[in-house]
């Protein structure tokens, strides 16, 4: 079946359609007739682009001031007569969304109906940058698509799994039954299926498997992924936790937060941006939130790009380690993501000293990945195997669809996790 994918951002949709069912995920044969996006949505020069393999990318230039314009436009490209891939808008079978937090409201991928769309909204709360965007797209494309179901699936979902020792904060308890402050975790349709793809690669049943997922692009994120279940991540409330990223501060002290504000005189709007917009790979190199632009600074003398680059890598290693002891031992470490997937440099460095847990990084291998597979790049003796697995979001999303109305979609809650309310 066709499903139509949407991931609707505060002034862009990206979609992609794809063809897939039980069968063709069983078989890993499912695959994307066509992608594109609309950016600048509100500009008078918005643009839409359709990517179908083997054409070349198609492009229009028009003034799309909402969602519903947006989404009403890509369908009219999909069964555009020459630049096309669909014959009539009723081929799409299903819309597979994407919704950046559930909260501890979602668990798995879900049908929409009232009740979700409700649940949702309720979310708005934790997630105000995200969640009213992913709403203003699916709501536009129910009125577009009213005869077809809409599946919405939760960046936060796989992480649901996470025992409160790995989710709460130390913080007093109130703040986790008042307001669920808590640890949630992002990027959990991408740690799913490089976990699940890993253990196909090793394969192995992946609820024999113990895998570190490193999903390194702009953001940063990894899991600890025992059994299928991830029991930790490196994201907490929100996406500023953990790794160092493109903009974003990652792990820190927070009582340099009130230092911050008091010495520089910030205001929380100003201090928000800080944490999330100047600082990280950006703001300790003043060069660029770009690795490529890093790794060049880096191989041109230049040392506070150089220390960027090592506290980038110095933390993966860290967790690594973490991650190993959090799950009794580790078979294999995943990369993907922009940098994880093209950066063996990166790789290379963060790997380095690991060589005390098993691993022996195969150095020809990693340096010359052919490009978009999945491939092991350790040397066949090593005992923990690491991966480079491709991530491919919207194909998780697909699925999940395909899994919701067929009624086989997991639920990754585990039922003795819960917290005392
Ligand atoms: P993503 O958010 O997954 O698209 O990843 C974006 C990040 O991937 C940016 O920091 C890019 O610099 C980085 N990236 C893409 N290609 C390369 C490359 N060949 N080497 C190093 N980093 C790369």
């Amino acid at each position: 079946m066709k499903i139509l994918v949407l991931n609707c951002g505060s002034s862009s949709v990206k979609f992609q359609v794809i063809e897939t069912s039980l069968e063709m995920i069983q078989a890993n044969k499912d695959s994307a007739i066509a992608k594109g996006s609309v950016e600048r949505i509100g500009m008078s020069d918005s643009r839409l682009s359709l990517e179908v393999p083997g054409r070349k990318t198609y492009q229009e230039i028009s003034e799309i001031l909402e969602h519903r314009t947006a989404v009403e436009r890509i369908l009219k490209v999909l069964v555009h007569p020459t630049q096309g891939v669909l014959g009539k808008v009723e081929e799409i079978e299903a819309v597979g969304h994407r919704m950046v937090h559930g909260g501890e409201k979602f668990a798995s991928s879900v049908l929409v109906n009232p009740e979700v769309e409700e649940m949702i909204e309720e979310c708005v709360v934790l997630a105000p940058l995200h969640n009213p965007h992913n709403l203003r797209g699916l709501r536009a494309a129910q009125a577009l698509l009213s005869g077809v179901p809409h599946v919405a699936v939760f960046d936060t979902a796989f992480h649901q799994s996470m025992p409160p020792k790995a989710f709460l904060y130390g913080l007093p308890y109130e703040l986790y039954t008042r307001h669920k402050i808590r640890r949630y975790g992002f990027h959990g349709t991408s740690h799913r299926f490089v976990a699940i793809h890993t253990a196909r690669l090793l394969k192995r049943n992946l609820e024999d498997t113990r895998i570190v997922t490193c999903h390194l692009g702009n953001g940063c994120s990894m899991a600890a992924v025992k059994q299928g279940h991830s029991i930790d991540t490196t994201m907490g409330f929100t996406p500023l936790e953990g790794l160092l990223m493109g903009t974003r501060t990652g792990d820190m002290d927070p009582a340099v937060l009130p230092w911050v504000m008091a010495m520089e005189e910030l205001t929380l709007a100003q201090l928000n941006a800080m944490l999330n917009k100047h600082s990280g790979l950006y703001g300790l190199s003043g060069v660029s939130s770009d690795m490529r632009e890093i790794q060049k600074a880096c191989s041109d003398g230049n040392r506070r790009a150089k220390i960027a680059f090592d506290i980038f890598c110095y933390r993966i290693t860290k967790y690594i380690g973490a991650y190993a002891a959090a799950m009794g031992g580790v078979d294999a470490v995943t990369f993907t993501g922009g940098i994880g997937e093209n950066s063996a440099e990166v790789r290379e460095q963060t790997l380095a000293g690991l060589g005390f847990l098993g691993i022996e990084l195969d150095a020809e291998k990693n340096r010359n990945l052919p490009r978009g597979e999945e491939v092991i790049i350790t040397t066949p003796a090593s005992r923990v195997a690491v991966a480079v697995v491709p991530t491919n979001e919207e194909r998780v999303i697909a699925r999940d669809t395909v899994r919701v109305l067929g009624g086989v979609m997991p639920s990754f809650a585990v039922p003795d996790n819960e917290a005392p309310r």
